[in-house]
């Protein structure tokens, strides 16, 4: 067989990868020719961003303590002003993807440099993708401004993100990875990424939830995350995504958590539309079947398996598939209502993919 035509389009920002990679910070913003960062997190992690203020001395201009999830606009608004009365000339966001959302919101009117260091592995990092919440709506959107210059990733920052939480977080990341093998502008380059960033995910998490000190583990779900958020920077998502973000946006659920459940059944959806991606997946994941895999990997890990056990009411679900299945999107597998309705009654009650 011969390659495809296909166009590849991909901005990867500049990456210092391995344990103890922290240490090279004060060189990375020396090399973005900044001199005064302010320093975002959540109020969880102000400790970690007292440790950048600690590496980084003179260079830290101030530290803002308040992302959070869904990045308000409110919260958005008194950044930017924050940033712009310190005269700050870099953002530096340590945490996971709500606090890289956050400045990205501010680099989207600033055009402020970016400098991440993701503790999770949502892969928001790798992304021109922005979410800002006004009045309870999200909106998001592409801008090549958000995308970090540069990403710090630091192993030994993940050690403190709890089992659960990383397992949640890494098939996260890997849905990113299996949506992007079917996207309808795939590509040879981000598939190599995608299926090697589900095996690198696959095999780290195990590791992880047996000893979550394990520093080559973390390394390995860490570099896994990398991947498959270049993926999701890369092409477009399809039908698993929708499905998380109406969950996520109409009923408040957990993100990494509406991810981990839905996917097994995405995939079990649009199986037989995308043969190749579903073979690369299970070959990724070390099994016969993607979806099946999934399923399987998400219940060896103990994480949950049932939107109802994570707040989703069922007398919801008919709407739910009403706004998942409207506003056309790609998908390989045409949007089907009665079929998606069937998905998320599957996913509701936790049982395996069909
Ligand atoms: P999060 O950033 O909301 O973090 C969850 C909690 O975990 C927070 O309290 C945080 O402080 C804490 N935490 C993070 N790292 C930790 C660590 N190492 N140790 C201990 N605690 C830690 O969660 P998330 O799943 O990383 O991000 C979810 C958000 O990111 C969603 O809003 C989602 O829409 C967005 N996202 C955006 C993109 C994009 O491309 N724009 C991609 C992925 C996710």
């Amino acid at each position: 067989t011969s390659v495809p035509s296909f166009v590849f389009d991909s901005a990867i920002p500049r990456v210092v990868f391995g344990a103890g990679s922290l240490r090279h910070l004060e060189r990375e913003i020396d090399l973005l020719g900044a001199r005064r960062a302010l320093v975002l997190c959540t109020r969880e992690q102000r400790a970690s961003a007292e440790a950048v203020q600690a590496i980084i001395g003179d260079r830290c201009a101030g530290i803002f303590d308040r992302a959070v999830m869904h990045v308000p606009i409110e919260t958005a608004r008194e950044a930017r002003a924050l940033a712009k009365e310190l005269q700050a000339d870099c953002a530096i966001a340590i945490g996971g993807g709500s606090t890289t959302g956050l400045g990205k919101a501010i680099a989207l009117e600033s055009a402020l440099p970016i400098l991440a260091i993701p503790t999770t592995y949502a892969g928001s990092e790798m992304t021109p993708i922005y979410g800002i919440t006004e009045n309870g709506l999200k909106k998001t959107g592409r801008d090549a401004r958000v995308l970090p210059k540069t990403v710090i990733y630091d192993p030994e920052l993940t050690l403190s993100l709890p089992a659960k939480l990383s397992v949640t977080s890494g098939i996260n990341a890997i849905a990113h990875a299996a949506e992007g093998l079917y996207a309808q502008d795939v590509n040879p380059i981000t598939s190599l990424l995608a299926e090697e960033g589900i095996r690198a995910l696959a095999q780290g998490l195990p590791r992880i939830v047996a000893e979550p000190g394990d520093v080559a583990a973390r390394a390995d779900a860490l570099y896994g995350a990398w991947l498959c958020g270049a993926v999701l920077g890369s092409v477009g998502m399809s039908l698993h995504h929708k499905l998380c973000h109406t969950l996520g946006g109409s009923y408040n659920l957990p993100h990494a958590e509406t991810h981990t459940i839905v996917l097994p059944h995405a995939l079990a959806y649009n199986a037989a539309a995308a043969p190749e991606a579903m073979s690369r997946i299970a070959r990724a994941l070390g099994a016969q079947d993607a979806a099946l895999g999934m399923y399987t990997l998400a219940r060896s890990l103990g994480a949950p398996v049932a939107l109802k056990d994570i707040g989703m009411p069922e007398e919801e679900l008919d709407r739910c598939a009403d706004i998942a299945s409207r506003n056309a999107y790609w998908n390989p597998r045409p949007i089907e209502l009665p079929a998606i309705r069937n998905l998320l009654d599957d996913a509701w009650r936790g049982r395996p993919p069909t």
